[in-house]
């Protein structure tokens, strides 16, 4: 597909009109002082059709879940159902103000208070903060709180950070950003924690391990208890990247495999939307002995009235994000929960380690396994095999797309040669996931006999291949 170079034109003509403002109904009010205001405001001047052709262009070019198949590992990239946008869309939800007085809104507090409870009891945890804009800042929050209750116990001497060698790049920068160094913990020749290093490793200079379970090869460690076990013992927080929490639904509780904080995204696990960089939502739950140190506001209840009321937990690290969290994902990710229920929720954990260990024995044959045994929710694969005629993890992931599919995670876990990381989720049919299984088997042949091709994917987009990293730091915006 070429993109039509008339539409990478300026559209912009002096004068242009693209919209009729209403008659002015509240006062008028003075101008700013002089320097502050300024003769020349260089925006584009286009129609009303002008606008919207350009976005419905935009919005034609990007892929997204409701465009097909996003086997993006570690991302969760499931279907987002759409009886949650209608729940998110009721005006007594969409159009409260964070600011209303309390008795206003007690029905947005009461769903915020049973979130924090069905996130706990899911979690194995005692209590809950919403607040967490992302899995990433869910961990700062965490990290902070582990910080906050040594320190608390006027325990100075942690300065370290435990973090696997498999682990989410935001674990060590989350555990960096907090004041800790990190020290990196192997992972044994099977894909668990290396058991003899962290007995070696840890210590009471270690504040918490920070551990991803299953781990990001896809892989559930079975010694989680001695994991804790040995964290415990130093007087360490055991936190859990609970991201994705897709193969424990309603399988095992985080809380009683030792974990003494974990993060949930709503926006993997509970299918809420996620965003270029736009409305995720997390949770946080921890145990008793941490919910001191939540953030605010926590909701509570008043059982004699009842009410509901916005709290400030006793030693609260302060606030990570504006108001209340991002509620209108609290309210997707609510409506998921609801709709699904207990039952429903086994269900999504079975289905998606179901799909991710169908996918995997079908195409161990044609790619590399490195970890050969059951996964959960998600694997990962080598492509050392095609790297021998000279085609890259990266060469197959743009060839999927003249495919029609979006790649999985490319070069992630970093302990893995040119890694393809899938994640296929629960809500994907049978029909295609064989579709997906086909076209990386006919990119493995293509690797032998044609490798050309391959490397000079993608053939079907509006661009070819690009600086990636420049594309997305130092945009050309033009109008
Ligand atoms: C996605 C993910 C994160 C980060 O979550 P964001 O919402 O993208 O900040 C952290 N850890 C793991 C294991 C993840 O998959």
């Amino acid at each position: 597909m070429i993109y039509p170079e008339r539409l990478l034109k300026e559209l912009s003509s002096p004068g242009r009109r693209g919209v009729i403002l209403p008659q002015m109904d509240v006062p008028e009010s003075p101008l700013p002082p002089e320097e502050y205001l300024r003769e020349d405001l260089p925006l584009p001047e286009v129609s009303e059709l002008d606008v919207v052709t350009h976005f419905v262009r935009l919005s034609n070019l990007n892929y997204g879940v409701d465009t097909g198949f996003y086997p993006l590992g570690s991302c969760t990239m499931k279907y987002n159902p759409r009886v949650n946008e209608q729940i998110a869309g009721m005006w007594g939800f969409a159009d409260i103000h964070p600011c209303q007085p309390e008795e206003t809104v007690q029905g947005a507090l009461q769903l915020m208070y049973e979130l924090q409870e069905y996130l706990a009891e899911i979690a194995g945890m005692d209590a809950t903060s919403l607040q967490p804009a992302a899995g990433a800042q869910g961990e700062l929050t965490g990290i902070l709180m582990a910080r906050a209750h040594h320190l608390g116990r006027g325990d100075h001497e942690r300065t370290h950070v435990i973090v696997p060698d498999s682990a989410h790049g935001t674990n060590p920068a989350t555990a960096h950003m907090a004041g800790y160094e990190v020290i990196t913990l192997r992972s044994d020749p099977e894909g668990n924690v290396d058991m003899l290093h962290l007995e070696e490793i840890m210590g009471k200079h270690v504040a918490a391990l920070m551990l991803t379970l299953p781990n990001t090869l896809g892989l559930f460690d079975p010694q989680i208890l001695k994991i804790a076990e040995v964290v415990h013992q130093f007087g360490g927080i055991l936190y859990g990247d609970g991201a994705n929490m897709n193969a424990l639904l309603g399988q095992a509780k985080p809380g009683q495999l030792g974990f003494d904080i974990l993060h949930l995204n709503l926006h993997k696990t509970f299918s809420t939307p996620h965003g270029g960089g736009g409305p995720g939502a997390c949770a946080l739950t921890v145990k008793d002995f941490l919910a001191e140190f939540l953030p605010e506001p926590v909701v509570a209840l008043q059982e004699t009235e009842p009410r509901y009321t916005l709290t400030r937990p006793h030693q609260r690290i302060g606030r990570m994000l504006a108001f209340h969290g991002n509620f209108g994902n609290l309210v997707r990710a609510y409506a998921y929960i609801r709709t699904l229920g207990p039952e429903g929720l086994r269900q999504v954990s079975e289905n998606a380690v179901l799909n991710a260990n169908y996918m995997q024995r079908r195409l161990r044959d044609a790619y590399r396994l490195p970890y050969d045994r059951r996964c959960m929710h998600e694997f990962v694969l080598s492509a050392v095999r095609q790297r021998a005629h000279g085609v890259r993890a990266w060469d197959i992931a743009k060839r999927l797309m003249d495919y029609g599919y979006h790649p999985p995670t490319v070069y992630f876990p970093l302990i893995v040669e040119e890694a393809l990381m899938i994640e296929p989720t629960e809500t994907e049919a049978k029909h295609t996931l064989d579709d997906f299984i086909a076209a990386l088997l006919a990119i493995d042949a293509e690797a032998e006999g044609n490798p050309e091709v391959v490397q000079a994917a993608p053939q079907t987009t509006p661009y070819g291949r690009f600086d990636e990293a420049a594309a997305a730091r130092k945009p050309k915006l033009h109008w």
